[in-house]
């Protein structure tokens, strides 16, 4: 068997062509959607993926703010910088590019963004809202994974998942978020003994370790959904996942590239949120009705 791809770029390009809609539709109410992006430093990988997230930004008309503050500044100072655009009506959607330099406190600073405009779905309310299957902002690339899941017309109810990778952006809110659609979830990571006991039963495996060759046709059940998370670059310059694509394509009947799969659809994701977070203020203007939200927000969090 030879796997079929599950193409992210083309969703990817499918759902940012829906959005303009969305974004028109919101403009003639008075409403352009806006996204504020922090970066802190000059981490050239950081600084790509910045620029992506703008370019993807104009694509689809949503307005950006680039925010680039030097390595230095002081943990106060971006506290301040959030402070701003919480309280700024043209920006829906706050992100801090991480990682952040080791002298901020990360949590502090996730913690700093208003709920309504937490796009990244970083902070503990969103995150509470995961456990309880109720987040206004699922994070970007388990909600990214889920679409491209979806793509292959698979129920993942009852089935076996396996998630090899626990960080909090990816790995524990993707099985949150499959455990919330009744999968059987199994988390591994870095500590799990014998790795491919645990994924050889999978029904459908996701890899978000940064393990370039980690997950080999061996580890694999014949059949299985394979999503590749993992972004890793070779010395050679070359970018791959975490599995074995050439080997493993040959056991499993769906399958992500690297690139091209679950990469364009995390930025996806931010736009979707940012368009979700500006419909939301729009609603909230419209109606002042705080009962009308799709999930209890506290007022004035
Ligand atoms: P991370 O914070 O470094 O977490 C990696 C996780 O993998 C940890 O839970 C770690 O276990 C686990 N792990 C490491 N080695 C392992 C092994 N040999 N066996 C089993 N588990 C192992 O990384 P991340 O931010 O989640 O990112 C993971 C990968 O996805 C990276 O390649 C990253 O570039 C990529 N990524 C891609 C996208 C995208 O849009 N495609 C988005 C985000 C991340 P411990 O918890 O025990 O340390």
């Amino acid at each position: 068997m030879t796997a079929r791809i599950i193409d992210g770029k083309a969703l990817s390009k499918q759902l940012r062509e829906g959005f303009k809609t969305r974004v028109g539709a919101l403009v003639a109410q008075g409403v352009t959607p806006g996204l504020a992006v922090i970066l802190v430093g000059d981490n050239p990988a950081s600084r790509v993926y910045v620029g992506n997230k703008v370019k993807a930004c104009e694509e689809c008309g949503v307005r950006s703010f680039h925010i680039a503050l030097p390595g230095d500044t002081v943990e106060s100072e971006v506290l301040a910088t959030i402070a701003r655009l919480n309280a700024d009506p043209a920006v829906h959607g706050i992100l801090i590019q991480l990682p952040l330099p080791p002298h901020i406190d990360g949590r502090k600073v996730l913690e700093a963004i208003s709920v309504h405009k937490d796009v990244d779905g970083f902070h503990l309310y969103n995150v509470g809202g995961l456990v309880v299957g109720n987040t206004i902002f699922p994070p970007c690339t388990p909600y990214g994974v889920q679409l491209l899941l979806d793509t292959t017309g698979t129920d993942v109810a009852g089935q076996n998942v396996v998630v090899v990778g626990a960080s909090n952006i990816v790995g524990k809110p993707m099985a949150l978020m499959l455990l919330q659609r009744e999968a059987t979830v199994t988390l591994c990571h870095a500590k799990t003994r014998d790795l491919a006991q645990h994924t050889i039963l999978a029904d459908i495996l996701i890899v978000a370790a940064g393990k370039p060759g980690l997950i080999v046709p061996q580890m694999v059940k014949q059949g299985a959904i394979v999503i590749d998370v993992g972004i890793n670059r070779l010395p050679d310059g070359k970018i791959v996942g975490d599995v074995d694509f050439e080997g493993v394509k040959e056991k499993a009947s769906w399958i992500t590239p690297v690139p091209g799969g679950v990469g364009p659809m995390t930025v996806t994701m931010l736009i979707e949120n940012t368009l979700r977070s500006a419909e939301r203020a729009l609603r909230i203007r419209q109606t002042d009705d705080y009962q009308d939200w799709e999930a209890p927000v506290l007022k004035g969090v």
